[in-house]
């Protein structure tokens, strides 16, 4: 599993891509899941959506602290709080970037688990934040899109520089 980055053409083209709903529930699915929270445990992160690792279906996994890492199968927002909540956000795919992004601050989202049941779940503070992190993932965008011009140019020339591209 490789993680895909920004500045690099054919994976930033998919990072991209606004994802595939996820059709089939089978062994193969849960395999990658299971692979997927590996991989964002052992790159410390607190997300990883399918996209990142070049897998362009509506799939992600999410953990941190003590929660138990769990997989959202085509999620999506039906939900936003008003109130905000403004955090400091990283991405993987944007390695030693970081940016205080403004979101709402409690969203409802309906999903699938691997095991193909519907659920939906009502998130607050830091789970809600990553979780809207990873489903801009599912549809191309990157964290970095919510910033001003100015300073999403700024922390992207950083990018590139501490990157060697361009
Ligand atoms: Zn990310």
């Amino acid at each position: 599993m490789d993680m895909y980055k920004l500045g690099f053409k054919e994976e930033e083209a998919v990072l991209r891509k606004v994802a595939e709903p996820v059709t089939e529930f089978n062994q193969q699915l849960k395999d990658q899941i299971k692979e997927m929270i590996e991989f964002m445990i052992n790159s410390n992160g607190v997300g990883l959506a399918a996209p990142q690792i070049g897998d362009s279906r509506r799939l992600l996994v999410v953990g941190f602290d003590d929660m138990k890492p769990m997989a959202f199968i085509n999620p999506e927002i039906i939900e936003t709080s008003m109130d905000e909540n403004v955090y400091e956000e990283g991405c993987l795919s944007v390695p030693g970037m970081y940016a205080k992004v403004t979101r709402p601050k409690r969203i409802k989202v309906q999903a699938w688990n691997e095991r193909g049941r519907p659920f939906t779940i009502e998130a607050d503070g830091m789970l809600a934040t990553v979780l809207q992190h990873e489903i801009d993932h599912l549809n191309g965008v990157l964290f970095v899109d919510h910033l001003n011009e100015r300073n999403k140019d700024k922390i992207l020339k950083k990018y590139f520089k501490t990157m060697g591209i361009q």
